[in-house]
């Protein structure tokens, strides 16, 4: 089997509530989502997404995502994709770095390998753990009150993890973290988000100030080593997310005990091979992961799904329905939030249609 042709679609994802805004006065309206397929010369066609939050989040923009696919999609026409190392050798050594770039092309081929074996690509990772898998609810950054009162209505909707963004003004955020850990009931989670966003000197208050909280603290600031310091001053568990682009990250993070948590996403590291092997990892030394994206809508949820759904239950911390967050679905067989859970699909590949009056004509083909 070989790739006759690559083409990306150009979709927007506004949101429910409007906007969602988080560290740094950073806010969407609007996500600006690429879809992909890798269209086989046996008709079989695999898809793939890549959504960044925005272009001040992570090294990675929309714009940049179909104009690095542009520039790869090229050396990998006449390849066989099912041979998914090989495809992720071709491309890293036809482009260096921009993982996120390749992240959609790697999906893709991973939902072809399924096509083509018959099975989910939860079962080429490792098998389907249980019915489903947690979520956790991301609260957008606001007033305190104003955050903690979406509590009790995210937990109707049957979530029992929520994200706070904070990483604003640290007197503000310790005002959030209280606010919400006030409104929480028994099997609740509660994790402070800071999103990169406290000098190194504002984390340290921030964390003495909720000490008797129960609370996760989530990549406090930008760099790995304040994180680190932040860490080790700490009693709170920590959670680093921005910082791990990598399985070298990972390890380095695991010698220095910089983690109980870590928030894994896929395309920030290149895909499902890349996060598969990071996931592994991880389940071999007993390291929870959070497992999600940056952003995206039904093809992100459902690559998310598969890996999250095969993950031991014990090591996922929380994982994400993000095609629930708004109100465009542009692929059948997505996988949906029943009460804050979410299950990955029994069929072949990914086990998504997309509707292609949704997504309209390319804008992209090779
Ligand atoms: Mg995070």
């Amino acid at each position: 089997m070989k790739i006759r042709a690559i083409r990306a679609y150009q979709i927007d994802l506004p949101l429910h509530e409007g906007s969602y805004k988080w560290s740094g006065g950073n806010a969407v309206t609007v996500f600006d989502s690429t879809v992909v397929c890798v269209e086989t010369d046996t008709g079989l066609m695999g898809w793939g997404e890549i959504c960044p939050l925005g272009p001040a989040y992570l090294p990675a923009y929309a714009a940049g995502a179909r104009t690095g696919i542009a520039e790869l999609a090229p050396h990998l026409i006449g390849h066989d994709p099912i041979a998914l190392d090989e495809i992720n050798r071709r491309m890293d050594a036809a482009m260096r770095g921009h993982p996120y770039v390749k992240s959609a092309i790697d999906i893709a081929c991973w939902d072809l390998l399924g096509q083509v074996a018959g099975l989910p690509v939860a079962t080429l990772l490792g098998g389907h753990v249980g019915e489903d898998f947690v979520l956790y609810r991301a609260i957008s950054q606001e007033a305190p009150l104003a955050m903690a009162a979406k509590i009790a209505g995210y937990r109707a909707e049957g979530y029992r993890r929520f994200q706070l963004k904070v990483g604003g003004d640290p007197d503000t955020d310790i005002e959030r973290i209280r606010a919400a850990a006030a409104m929480l009931e028994p099997g609740d989670k509660l994790i402070a988000d800071a999103n990169t966003g406290w000098t190194q000197h504002d984390a340290i208050r921030v964390v003495d100030a909720v000490r008797d909280v129960d609370v996760y603290i989530e990549q406090p600031c930008m760099s790995y080593e304040e994180c680190l310091a932040v860490r080790q001053h700490t009693n709170r568990p920590f959670i680093i997310d921005e910082v791990v682009d990598g399985l070298d990250m990972v390890v380095r993070a695991v010698a220095d005990r910089a983690a109980d948590v870590i928030n894994l996403k896929i395309s920030k590291v290149g895909g499902l091979t890349r996060a598969r092997q990071i996931r592994d990892l991880c389940v071999s030394l007993g390291i929870a992961m959070t497992i999600e994206d940056t952003w995206g809508g039904d093809i992100t949820t459902a690559a998310i799904a598969h890996l999250a759904h095969s993950t031991p239950e014990r090591l996922l911390f929380t994982s994400t329905d993000f095609n629930s967050y708004g109100p465009v679905k542009f692929a059948d067989g997505a996988p949906q939030r029943v009460h804050g859970r979410m299950s990955a699909s029994r069929e072949p590949g990914l086990g998504v249609r997309p509707m292609m009056d949704v997504l309209g004509a390319p804008v992209l083909e090779v």
